[in-house]
């Protein structure tokens, strides 16, 4: 075991938030640190998005000590503890059991940190900080994997990734995201592990993690170098890599994987969206994103461009323009969008309106309601009383 002194102030954020629990279970004698991305991440100097404690008490244990908890998964010995400002995950030191269909353990068995970080997946991931002692320890060699920039499963990699494919796709993922390189023996079992079995939620979850990270691109080249398109989609084989190193590193998901599609022909992008477990909304908006970011689609009129602009998954589409150097009207597009979205134009007369008028109701109603739109959007009417005149004219009242 390596074991190093680290000047960590725990007073501080982000650690700060977990110090409420640190606190009460060791008061209670028992043993509590920091596990996996968490100090990981700082360790590379990358912020902490998430804390992760583990500890030899028991879930039960942990509940009796903290008023608020949540159980997530008692049968693996996790419990979210609710702190001010935020929530903590604290799991109970534990060694897997058997695995069954390469999914999930038959059960879970009490252990200790020595035992616990054998069932962590990356070398990266199994490091222990110690907040009592200021200490951090190394038991499966992940130190100097961090130092390498090394992904290495922990084990046996051929047989750790099978006992649980999603090893395979996330560490496609934290090799991207990390910029580690694999570890030749992890790379052979990424290549070799089936990743049948696994259910379409947790490939998407993977997917669109993937797209979501600032590193997509690298992430993308690792997918098809390593053979996992069939897992994850057959579309990321004809990913646009330069479009995607344009995106701003804030980029949202959606945005992201409309741009990570820009090459899939409708046809194929519906029957891809049939398979997968995606929102009603990134359904709505994702065929059209996948469109319109292509310059010829705003080869239209004035009350088109307008139209489409107002167009509900319009707001998605603007960090994919933000950065397009090959196409000159893509800021033009965007000062635009904002302009209409500060001054989201109503239009000036309802359907009750031009009853009002004398226009019976009917398809006809319709029909000048979506002409007076228009119109209006073509800057050809810009007060009410024009719109009135209009719908006269047009309603031959
Ligand atoms: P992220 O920054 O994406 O949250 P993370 O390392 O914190 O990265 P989590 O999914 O939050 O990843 O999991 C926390 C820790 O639990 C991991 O660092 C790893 O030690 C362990 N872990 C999570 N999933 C698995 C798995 N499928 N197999 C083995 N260990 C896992
Ligand atoms: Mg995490």
């Amino acid at each position: 075991m390596r074991c190093e002194a680290l000047q960590v102030d725990f007073s501080q954020p982000p650690w700060a938030l977990a110090a409420p629990v640190v606190a009460g279970l060791t008061a209670a004698g028992h043993v509590v640190v920091f596990v996996g991305g968490c100090v990981r991440d700082h360790l590379l100097g990358r912020p902490i998005t998430d804390l992760d404690l583990a500890t030899d008490a028991s879930p039960d244990q942990v509940e009796a000590l903290f008023e608020r908890c949540v159980t997530v998964g008692k049968q693996f010995g996790v419990t979210v503890v609710l702190v001010p400002g935020g929530e903590v995950e604290v799991a109970t030191f534990r060694s897997d059991e058997a695995y069954i269909d390469g999914r999930r353990p038959t059960g879970v068995v009490t252990a200790t940190e020595e035992v616990d970080v054998e069932r962590r997946d990356f070398t990266c991931n199994a490091l222990v900080l110690d907040p009592v002692r200021k200490q951090l320890r190394d038991h499966v060699g992940g130190l100097a994997d961090i130092e390498a920039k090394c992904l290495r499963v922990v084990g046996d990699p051929k047989a750790r990734l099978e006992e649980d494919r999603l090893r395979v796709l996330r560490g496609l993922r934290f090799a991207a995201h990390l910029g580690f390189t694999i570890e030749p023996a992890t790379e052979q079992a990424l290549r070799s592990v089936a990743t049948t079995g696994l259910s379409r939620e947790r490939i998407w979850e993977e997917w669109r993690k993937g797209v979501s990270d600032p590193c997509r691109s690298r992430w993308v080249c690792l997918v098809n170098e390593l053979g996992l398109g069939s897992v994850l989609s057959p579309l990321l084989a004809t990913a646009d890599l330069p479009s995607l190193d344009h995106l701003p590193a804030d980029c949202p998901s959606l945005s992201a994987l409309a741009a990570t599609l820009a090459a899939t022909e409708p046809e194929a992008l519906a029957a891809w969206l049939k398979t997968e477990p995606i929102s009603r909304e990134w359904r709505r908006d994702l065929p059209w994103l996948v469109c319109h970011q292509h310059p010829a689609t705003w080869d239209s009129s004035l009350a088109e461009r307008r139209a489409k602009l107002l167009a509900p998954a319009a707001a998605s589409l603007m960090p994919l323009l933000v950065n397009r150097e090959d196409w000159p009207q893509a800021a033009n597009l965007h000062a635009e969008f904002t302009h209409l979205s500060a001054h989201r134009p109503q239009p000036y007369l309802t359907g009750a309106d031009l009853i009002a008028l004398g226009v019976a109701p009917g398809p006809q109603l319709g029909e000048i309601l979506a002409a007076l739109w228009k119109a209006q959007l073509a800057g050809e009417i810009s007060d009410f009383s024009t719109a009135k005149e209009h719908a006269v004219a047009l309603a031959g009242l």
